[in-house]
């Protein structure tokens, strides 16, 4: 198919894709390919078809094959060859021609491509340049060998479909020449923008996009596109491109020529300024010309704008302020409010004092005047003196009130509960009422209808509550008014427990209601100029707190110039604890002092009774039997018996009172007209504590009566101050002595066992809680608890003045925790354990 000059005397040539060399002096012919000798070049596979030879200027034998273009380096002996991976437009070579200026070029089944050979030092360098459809070029192929320079330098190829012509004079490579990009289109959210087009209702664009430097954008207009174009006419799809967002992308995108325009999107842009640059090039890849530039700005959204940032900080400043001059307002408000709270204690105070002052002359004023109001016959009088007698009743529950309600303020109220008839407890504090009704022509009605009608109370507190109530509705109500009061049975709103209920009900001044809810504060008043102004304002907050303490509940209803109905709900399931109960007992016992009157002379008895009865509560009975029971019924503080009575004589009372445990602590005074030693000798052995002879001087006995009881509050003085307890010092019989050892015995053998509790000891003892507790209370003045305690401490003081450790002896005296041992050895001794050893 084609012959070449190869040398001297030899041609190269091609016939059936077989390569031979013609020796022209020889005229033989061999194929070098099937020697093994390395020149001509021996290629690695045999099915390789030439198609054209060509031996260069530079005498470099090209061969044209259907797979690849292959060159030998003649001189160097090296034969490389070229692919469509290397730059060659396509890998089926049809023509192979060099030019005038030693630029090879060759046709293909798919383009031209032209081939610049460069000698760089020993090596040689081809740079490929190609031509396809997108040139102009013919789409299919070329015909092999149809290749021919025309004498005015066109080069022509013969192809199936026609020819192609190329101007090699000017073809000048696009390696030098530069160009400089333009930004094409311009796209946002994929919608294509263009000159004067509205989007969002506000044009983008004045200009067309090629010829706008900057952009603005809203914040949501954030996902942009650009294409550009280098305007390469003759051959745009052999421009490269690089571009860059300033501020996104770090490294130049690069896109290699495939289509005429490149593109570049972007997403999610935040707000902010940035410069889009994009260069472009031909094949030879030099960025030299100047790129095309685009600037944009993101504007943020209203809310990230430095306008709104400074609207914050304003607000919050203002916020700020506003909080601050609030709390300082709430702050001088509890100051004032805890002044004037401290201006209303100090005047409280005050006014208890002064009240406790007046208690006792009142006191002198009412009994004496019941005394005389029964002695007068006149009835006129009778009835003047009973009138002074009520208003200083009233008055003396005042200061009581007044006494109770700052009892109230400073400790806290406790429920004293007892058991009691309630329907005759109420009906007692109405009766009185009656004698107000006349004053201003009130009709007063009650009713009373409570079942079962005995049940546990708070008599006192139930007493303030229902007495103010009462007042106030006569105090509120008009002339020729009514007041109805209804107690009976109910429930309370909450938990639906069973109560009673009081409802108090007058048709008088009525409470605005937006003060209703205040009127339960200590000191409110309702200022109305109609209604009378006495009063201090602490009624009904006493009313409020007792009805609280009884866990029941208080309604209001009322009408402005109708009336008010106050209605008040106890619960009737309260239940004392047994200590809070015996205490009561206890306290009762207390104040005043009970004394046992045993004597069989009734006139003797009564001026007794008379004359003693001025300092304590007097229980008679007439003779032994009879003091016995109510020895242990009522349990007194002391006894007074005549030695010689029926039934029972003093001898054989004071013998069973010493040997029943549960009075046997109580002491005996014997009385007796005899003065033989035989007698006191028998009281004596009676185990009687003391023996007054008559006739007696009054004052004498009172002496002896407060002696012997202070002789017993000495011991339960004793027991508390002694380290060391000694069961004789503590009681006045034998049977208490042998009680107290056998408690001191118990609590010694647990003295380690924290746990050791009260139920514990009286189990041990064989005797019930309360029959322990009224026990250990007369003897020792502390209850059971506080005795356990007590004996503990006793023997950590003496472990302790042994020298033993703290914790050691709070260990050995059963306390779980040092610093309880502490706060109680403190409380007992009134020095800290460490001090006291
Ligand atoms: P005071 O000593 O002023 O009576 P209270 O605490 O008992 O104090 O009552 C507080 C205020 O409630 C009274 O000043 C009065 O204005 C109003 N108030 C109480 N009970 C009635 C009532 N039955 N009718 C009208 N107003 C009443």
């Amino acid at each position: 198919h084609s012959l070449i000059k190869y040398k001297t005397d030899s041609i190269l040539g091609i016939a059936y894709n077989r390569l031979f060399i013609l020796d022209k002096k020889k005229m033989s012919v061999h194929f070098p390919h099937t020697n093994n000798s390395s020149k001509p070049p021996m290629f690695r596979h045999s099915n390789h078809k030439y198609n054209s030879l060509l031996k260069d200027g530079r005498g470099f034998i090209w061969f044209g094959t259907y797979d690849g273009l292959h060159v030998w380096e003649t001189e160097s002996g090296t034969l490389k060859s070229f692919y469509r991976s290397n730059g060659l437009v396509n890998n089926s070579i049809k023509s192979i021609y060099e030019d005038h200026s030693g630029r090879i070029w060759v046709s293909t089944s798919n383009g031209i491509s032209k081939i610049s050979v460069k000698k760089e030092a020993d090596t040689f360098s081809y740079n490929f340049e190609n031509y396809n459809h997108f040139d102009g070029v013919l789409n299919n192929e070329f015909i092999p060998g149809s290749v021919f320079l025309t004498s005015d330098r066109h080069l022509l190829w013969g192809g199936i479909d026609g020819m192609n012509e190329l101007n090699i004079n000017d073809n000048q490579s696009n390696e030098e020449q530069l160009f400089t990009p333009l930004i094409s289109r311009f796209f946002i959210s994929g919608n294509e923008i263009t000159q004067g087009k509205k989007y969002n209702n506000k044009v983008i664009l004045e200009n067309s996009i090629s010829k706008t430097r900057h952009i603005n954008l809203q914040h949501e207009q954030n996902f942009i596109s650009f294409e550009f174009s280098a305007l390469n006419y003759t051959n745009p799809a052999r421009t490269h491109y690089r571009y860059r967002l300033s501020g996104i992308d770090k490294e130049w995108n690069k896109i290699s020529p495939h289509t005429s325009n490149g593109k570049a999107v972007y997403t999610n842009l935040a707000p902010g300024d940035y410069q889009f640059t994009v260069y472009a090039t031909n094949n030879s890849e030099k960025w030299d010309a100047p790129p095309a530039q685009l600037s944009i700005t993101i504007h943020p959204p209203f809310w990230r704008t430095t306008l709104a940032y400074i609207l914050y900080i304003v607000i919050f400043m203002a916020s700020t302020l506003f909080v601050s001059v609030i709390i300082i307002k709430q702050k001088s408000e509890k100051i004032k409010r805890l002044q004037k709270e401290e201006l209303d204690l100090m005047k409280l105070s005050f006014y208890t004092n002064v009240s406790h002052d007046l208690k006792t002359p009142l006191s002198l004023i009412i009994t004496p005047l019941s005394t005389i109001a029964k002695k007068i016959d006149n009835t006129d009088l009778k009835k003047q003196v009973n009138q002074v007698r009520q208003n200083a009743n009233d008055l003396l529950n005042q200061i009581n009130q007044l006494i109770d309600f700052r009892k109230l303020e400073i400790k806290g109220e406790t429920l004293q509960l007892s058991f009691c008839n309630i329907p005759a407890f109420l009906e007692n504090i109405f009766v009185p009422f009656n004698e107000l009704t006349t004053d201003k022509n009130i009709s007063f009605i009650w009713n009373i209808d409570i079942e079962p009608s005995n049940f546990y109370i708070d008599k006192d507190k139930l007493k303030r509550i229902v007495m103010n109530l009462l007042s106030n509705a006569f105090k509120y109500t008009r002339q020729d008014g009514t007041i109805t009061v209804i107690a009976g049975n109910s429930h309370l709103n909450k938990g639906n427990i069973p109560a009673i209920e009081i409802a108090i009900e007058d048709n008088g001044y009525g409470i605005p209601e937006n003060e209703q809810a205040k009127i339960f504060s200590r000191f409110y008043q309702v200022k109305n100029s109609k209604m009378p102004n006495t009063g201090s304002g602490i009624g009904l907050h006493m009313v409020h707190e007792y009805t609280k303490l009884h866990k029941g509940e208080i309604e209001l209803n009322s009408k402005i110039d109708q009336g008010s109905c106050f209605k008040v709900r106890i619960p009737i399931n309260l239940e004392p604890d047994t200590e809070t109960l015996i205490q009561n007992d206890v306290s009762v016992q207390k104040s005043p002092l009970k004394i046992l009157l045993v004597e069989d002379n009734s006139e003797f008895r009564n001026f007794l009774s008379k004359e003693l009865s001025g300092t304590y509560q007097i229980i008679e009975a007439a003779d032994g039997n009879e003091g016995y029971t109510k020895a242990l019924e009522h349990l007194p503080d002391l006894i007074l018996t005549d030695l010689m009575m029926p039934v029972m004589n003093g001898i054989e009372l004071c013998h069973q009172l010493k040997s029943t445990i549960q009075v046997s602590h109580i002491p005996v005074i014997v009385l007796t007209a005899k003065t033989s030693d035989e007698a006191q000798l028998d009281s004596f052995e009676a185990k009687a504590d003391a023996f007054v002879s008559k006739p007696f001087n009054m004052e004498i006995l009172q002496l002896q009566i407060q002696n012997m009881i202070d002789k017993h509050e000495l011991r339960k003085k004793l027991f508390k101050n002694a380290i060391v307890v000694n069961p004789q010092s503590l009681t006045s019989s034998s049977i208490d002595e042998k009680l107290i050892k056998k408690a001191l015995d118990f609590i010694s053998i647990n003295m380690e066992n924290a746990s050791y509790s009260v139920e514990q000891l009286s189990s041990d003892m064989c005797m019930d809680r309360t029959g322990l507790y009224r026990k250990i209370m007369a003897l020792t003045g502390q209850n059971p608890t506080a005795f356990i305690r007590s004996i503990r401490l006793k023997r950590a003081a003496q472990l302790l003045e042994q020298g033993l450790p703290v914790a050691e002896v709070a260990e050995k005296v059963g306390f779980n925790t040092l610093s309880y041992f502490s706060k109680c050895f403190q409380n007992e001794f009134g020095k800290k354990p460490s001090d006291y050893r």
